[in-house]
Order: structure tokens, then sequence, then C-alpha cells
């Protein structure tokens, strides 16, 4: 991969000028602005002169080049921003003749290092300038597709003017084999084109000047030859079939693109036409080769293809390149196989803002290097995705065991430090490994589930390899797929709140209900919180979603109470996410929907799990404190799974402990064992003598609800009762209990 070298230029820095005069319309400052504007012209005409195939002398294509400055110099400032100038410059080199691929290169490096050096405002602002770089590099990019198109379109140009000829020269070399030996030399000799004639064997009879010339100027290396001795590696099988057909008479002309070896063994590119040249009674008498030297400009299609497929900064194949290799590796046939590493570094982002991006690229460049000796081995590739992305991909019958050893080797080789700037860089990667069966995925999905895999790897802990399996894949994708849908499920109320009673274990009669919420979502149909709290609490919508439970089922208490006059005060138990418990809104949001409902706060509970309190500060409980103080009960909930300190429950806020479902289901498993009986008799009688009401989770059956009465729990739930079920079921179970 080459680098676009810098032109011979005035060194580094500003060019010299003076101080910026008053306006823009300043005739000093015009007339500085045009010296500027020659000397980049200047730079640009050395830079590409050597390359160009042109009788201009340097001054000249200077003097040609200094409009075409112009216009990039303008394009560079104008608004609003427009590419086409540019295009059209690429393509003015080409019809200047600047067409080998280097006078592209070279003037793409030009462009890069002088353009805004010379033709920017000599006192910008840095944003000025960041903008006037970014116009730039699309300035250059405008150019060379401007400079490719040109190229291409004069090669169709040529392509046609040969075909004429070629037509031309078939007619007139039959005329003149009909007619005269002196016509057909004025043609032979004239023609720009390789012409050669050969008899039905093969044997070679005449070439023309173009034709030698093209193969290296030796007369003998032609003449007396066979043309079935041209045979070259590269050959596409067809060509020798076409050719067997024209000579056995059964086809007229038949065209390709043909490699020969020149007389010093370098290879001839043709686009080769054939003709079969019958005598005057129609049978078939000679061939008429014509011939094109496309070598040249296969060389640019090669480096502009070069170019479009692999990375600029580490020379490894490109995004596209690799996508090309993972197509082909896919869609081949029975018993193939693949393995892809998908590689991440860890903390590369670090590197970059702490040392800056050319470190950052320097330890690009290593790493594209290191990976690179891993993947030797025929079959595999390693390609830069982009970022500090990369690839490396096994193909082969046994990949399974293979892409292991990979990404064994990918470790390994990054786990000796990077120096650069002086500094000894620890680079790790976590890498993302799909193996399996061609011709079942498409690319596309096996490259999604490698990245899936590898950010499994990379919260596992980074440095490491993870395997991608479906299951996680699935997993990952439907958890994707969650989180982005949870904000316009909220909007369009694809929520809705279930309730379960809370009984007392004394009279068993209806206390209050606990309000869960669901979402009914319209491809999973109803998903249980476990499947979206957590990714609410990730994204934060946790806040709105929760603030609207609280709303929801505030109002909804407010109406039992109304509908239900003759019984006790009936509560309503609310979860709150530990996000909610930092979220700065919480009191006064509390304060508002009770407000807003009529409900009295002694009505309220809500429920915080305990592992959110565990170690708590006072600041975090200080809401929660003043909730308790309006009156709002605070629950305890999921106790005993997160092991707080017993005595640290004095100091907290709360008023009911609500056992986890846990002791419930492992005193049924056990009924013998009295250790967990003791535990929670232990656990009901401090939380009594803290004051704390206690309610269990999870109660089952009527034997667990007869032993935790006996144990002294004020209240319960669970299915023994009531199913988490739809509000109205409440008020039948409250009126139930009213009779
Ligand atoms: P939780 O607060 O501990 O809720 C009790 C869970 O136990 C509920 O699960 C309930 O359906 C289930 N359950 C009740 N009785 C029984 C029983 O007898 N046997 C068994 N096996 N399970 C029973 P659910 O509805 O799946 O809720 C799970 C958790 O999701 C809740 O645990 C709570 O932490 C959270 N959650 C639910 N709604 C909300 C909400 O609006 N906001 C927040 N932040 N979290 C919520
Ligand atoms: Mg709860
Ligand atoms: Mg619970």
């Amino acid at each position: 991969m080459s680098v676009p070298s810098r032109a011979p230029g005035p060194g580094s820095g500003r060019p010299a000028g003076r101080a910026p005069a008053a306006g823009p319309d300043d005739p000093e400052e015009l007339d500085d602005r045009d010296g500027r504007l020659r000397r980049f012209a200047t730079i640009w005409s050395r830079a590409v002169f050597p390359v160009t195939a042109t009788s201009m002398t340097r001054p000249e294509v200077e003097r040609h080049l200094l409009p075409l400055a112009r216009r990039l110099s303008d394009a560079l400032h104008r608004r609003p921003f427009d590419t086409a100038p540019a295009y059209e410059v690429g393509a003015a080199l080409v019809a200047a003749h600047c067409t080998d691929p280097d006078a592209l290169v070279r003037t793409l490096g030009v462009v890069d290092s002088y353009l805004v050096l010379y033709c920017a405002g000599e006192n910008d602002s840095p944003a000025r300038t960041e903008e006037h770089r970014a116009r730039c590099a699309r300035l250059q990019h405008a150019l060379s597709a401007g400079f490719a198109q040109a190229l291409r379109e004069r090669t169709l140009a040529e392509q046609e003017a040969l075909a004429r000829s070629s037509l031309l020269a078939s007619t007139e070399a039959q005329r003149a084999l009909h007619t005269t030996e002196t016509r057909l030399r004025a043609v032979f000799e004239g023609a720009a084109i390789g012409i050669g004639i050969a008899d039905l064997d093969g044997n070679i009879l005449e070439v023309n000047e173009a034709l030698m010339r093209m193969f290296g100027g030796l007369d003998q290396y032609m003449r007396g030859r066979k043309v079935s001795e041209w045979v070259h590696p590269e050959d596409t099988p067809h060509v020798w079939k076409l050719y067997g057909e024209l000579v056995r008479g059964e086809r007229e002309s038949y065209r390709v693109e043909k490699p020969y070896y020149r007389t010093d063994g370098t290879v001839l590119w043709t686009n080769l036409t054939v003709s079969l040249l019958r005598d005057a009674d129609g049978r078939p008498q000679y061939q008429l080769a014509l011939m094109e030297d496309t070598t040249e400009r296969r060389l640019l299609n090669l480096r502009l293809r070069y170019e479009a497929t692999h990375d600029a900064l580490t020379g490894l194949p490109n995004r596209t390149l690799f996508f090309e290799r993972l197509e082909k590796t896919l869609a081949a046939g029975d018993g193939m196989r693949f393995g892809l590493c998908y590689l991440d570094l860890d903390g590369f982002k670090a590197v970059n803002d702490s040392l800056g991006h050319s470190a950052g690229d320097r330890l690009l460049v290593e790493v594209a290097d290191r990976l690179q000796s891993c993947a030797t081995a025929p079959g595999e590739m390693v390609a830069r995705l982009g970022g500090d992305e990369f690839v490396a991909l096994t193909t082969g019958p046994d990949t399974r065991r293979e892409v292991d050893e990979l990404a064994g080797r990918i470790l390994n080789a990054l786990a000796s430090p990077i120096r650069i700037e002086g500094r000894d860089l620890t680079v790790r990667g976590s890498i993302g490994i799909v193996e399996g069966p061609a011709g079942e995925r498409g690319p596309a999905e096996v490259l999604r589930s490698a990245d899936i895999t590898m950010y499994r790897a990379k919260s596992a802990g980074g440095n490491r390899f993870e395997t991608a399996d479906a299951e996680a894949d699935a997993r990952a994708i439907t958890r994707h797929g969650l989180t982005n849908a949870l904000p316009a499920a909220l909007e369009r109320g694809e929520f809705f709140i279930e309730y379960q009673p809370l009984v007392h274990l004394g009279d068993g009669s209806v206390h209050g209900a606990e309000a869960l919420v669901r979402w009914c979502h319209p491809q999973h149909g109803v998903l249980g919180p476990d499947r979206f709290i957590p990714l609410a609490e990730h994204t934060g919508l946790i806040v709105p979603l929760g603030r609207w439970v609280l709303e929801e089922s505030v109002r909804q208490a407010r109406f039992w109470q109304k509908r239900h006059t003759d019984g006790g005060p009936l509560r309503i138990n609310v979860n709150l996410s530990p996000m909610q418990l930092h979220h700065p809104g919480l009191v006064s949001d509390t304060v508002d929907v009770l407000e807003r409902a009529g409900l009295e706060p002694g009505a309220l509970c809500l429920e915080v799990t305990e592992s959110a309190l565990i170690g708590a500060d006072d600041d975090l409980l200080k809401p929660l404190r003043q909730l308790a103080e309006m009156g709002v009960d605070i629950a305890l909930d999921d106790f005993g799974t997160g092991y707080s300190n017993l005595a640290n429950l004095r100091r907290l806020p709360v008023s009911v402990l609500k056992l986890d479902r846990s002791f419930t289901q492992s005193m049924q498993q056990h009924p013998a064992d009295t250790v967990d009986v003791k535990i929670v008799e232990g656990i009901v009688s401090l939380a009594h003598s803290l004051n704390l009401a206690v309610t269990v989770e999870g109660v089952e059956t009527g034997a667990q609800a007869a032993q935790l009465r006996e144990l002294g729990c004020d209240t319960a739930q669970g299915w023994y009762y009531a199913r988490p079920g739809a509000p109205d079921r409440i008020h039948t179970l409250l009126l139930a209990d009213a009779v």
C-alpha cells in the first residue's frame, strides 16, 4: 500500500506572508492570495510533471494547472459547499493526459498536504481550519471519482474507435488480400493498433509495426511462430475453444481479453479481436488478429481496486473486501466450514484520548502487523473493519479446532506490550468467535452474531474469547429489540398492571394489593417484569415507567376505596427500582400523584428491594425518610436475599419487611428441617421488636399459610390466595371479605 508521499514543497508550516489586511476585498490581500495559489500550482506541477505523458514543458503544465488550482481553492470556501468542481478537476487531469495512476496519487498527496495550507485564510479559527480539512478530504474523494470516471469514458471511447478501425481494417484487409499486396501493407503499417495475420494452422504470416512494438520489438520472435505457442497461464478457458471454432470456420470472429508474454518475459494484456478471412469463394483462408494494449489501464484498474478494498492506515483488507471474501466462503459447497474471530481492542479509546490520535494510529498499525502474522496459512485472512475492530477468517474442512487456535494466537500476539512514544502500552482484546458450515447463513448474519459474541466477551471482563451460540444470540437480539421498543411501548400504552392481594394472616381479610406491571408486547405477547424492568433500569426508562405505575395504581386504589367504603383502610403496594430512588423528583412526584388522586399517604406502601438499601448512605435514605415522615409506608422487599446486616435495619426508614419467597419455599421443601423455621421465627421476632410488620411472599398452600401464621407473620401474599390479576378481581375479593 503506498501512502501518497508529500510532494516537494517549502517544508512545513504556513507559507511566509504578510499580516492579514483589513477586508476580504483588500487589493493587497487579493494579491497575496493569488501568490499563494500560484505557489500551490507550482508544487502541484512539480509533483505530476514527471508522470505525465504530455509534450508540455513543466511551466506549461503549471499554467495549465493554475485554473484547476483556483477551482479547488474556490470550492474549499464556497457556501453551500459543493464537490462538483473537484470532480471536474479530476476529469480535466485526464483530458490533459495526466492519466498515469501516479498522477492521481501525487495530485491527492499535494491537495492533502497543501490545499488548506495555501488556500485557506491566514488567521482562520481552529474550527474553521477543521472544517477546511474535512472539506479538503471530500474534495479529494470527488477528484478521484472524476478522474476514474473520465478515465473510464476515455477507455470506452478508445474501445469504440478500436472497434471501428477493426472493422475498417478487416474489410480493408480482405479487400487488400483480394486485390493488391500494397494496399494491405498500407493498412498494416499505418494502423495504430497491432495487426497480425496467420493461416488456419496458426502459422503467423505477417505482423505490423505496432504489434511488434507491443511485444517488445523482435521480428523473429513473431514471424514463423505458431499462434498456439502464445498460451498464457491466465488465459480464460474459452479463449482456445473460440480459437478452434474460428479456424474450423464455425465462427466469423471473437473478442477476448488475453495476456501474452513479451520478449523480455513481462506480461502484455490485450483486447484481442480475431476475424476469419475467407477467399473470394467464401472458403476460410486466414485469420486476422487486432490487438489493443490494455496493460496500463489494467494496472490502473487494479490499483484503484486495491485502494477501494484496503485500509489506508494499516494496509489490511478493508470491510468491503472482507465482506466479499466472507460471502464467497459462505457460498462454498458441501463440507466447507468457516471460523471467524471478531476482535475489538479493550480500552482503545483511552489510548486515543490520552495519547492522541497519531499514537492511536501507530498502535493500530502495530496491532494489524501482529494480527497478520497470526493468520498466514492458506484460507486465512485478516481485515480491519474500522476503528479498533478487526476480523480474522479461517476456512477449510476443520475450522472447529482451527478457529480456537487462531483466537488463542491473536490474544497471545497482543500479550506483549507495544512501545509507543517511549511508553509500553498493554493492549488487550475481546474476541467473538463464530464457526460453522458454509451454505447456511449470510455474511451479515454471521458478522452480527460475531459482534454480539464479542460484546459477551467484553462484558465478561475482556481479554478473552467467547464462542457464539444460537441461544445466547437470540437472547441478546431479543434483549436489544426489547430495549429499543421500550420508549414507544410506554407512549403507545402497551403496559398494564395486575394486582395481587395482600391478606391478613390473622383473619384472612384482604388488606391491600401489590401492583405488578406487565408489558403486552405486540409480537412477544405478555412479558413479565423480569424481562424488561432490568432493561428499563439500564436505559433510564424506569423513571417515567415507574411514575406511570405509581399514578395508575394510586388512582386504582382511590377508586377501590370509593367503591368499598365499609372496609378498613385499603393499601396499595408499589415497587420502586433502585434508579428511582436516586431520582431527585421522587418525593415531589409521589406527593403530586397522591394529591391528584386524593389518596392519603398512609394508604401507599413503596417496596424497595433489600439489595438497593444495603450500604445506602444518608443521602440516598433522605427521600425515603421524607416520604416515611409523611406517612407513606416503606417495605423492604425480597428480604433475606441481600444479606443485609440485621442490626442495620434500625437505621432504615422502613416499616414492613417482605420475607422473600425462598423462605416459604424452603420451609415447604424441608418441613422437618427446623433451621428454616427457626430463622423465620428469629426474623419475625426481631422485626416485631423493631416495630416492623412482616409480610411473607409466595404462599402457595394452606399448610404454609397456617405455619406462617403460627410463626407470627402479619400479612401474606401468594397464589394460595390469588394470582396477580385484573383490578376488578380485587374488588370482588373485597366484597367477599365484607360479606
Ligand atoms: P416482587 O415485588 O417480589 O413481586 C412478587 C413476585 O412474586 C411477582 O412476580 C408475583 O407475581 C410473584 N408471586 C406472587 N405470589 C407468588 C406465589 O405464590 N408463587 C410464586 N412462585 N410467585 C408468586 P412478578 O409479577 O413476575 O414480578 C417480579 C418482580 O418484578 C417483582 O418482584 C418486582 O421486583 C418487579 N416489579 C414488578 N412490577 C414492578 C414495577 O412496577 N416497578 C418495579 N420497579 N419493579 C416491578
Ligand atoms: Mg414487590
Ligand atoms: Mg418481593
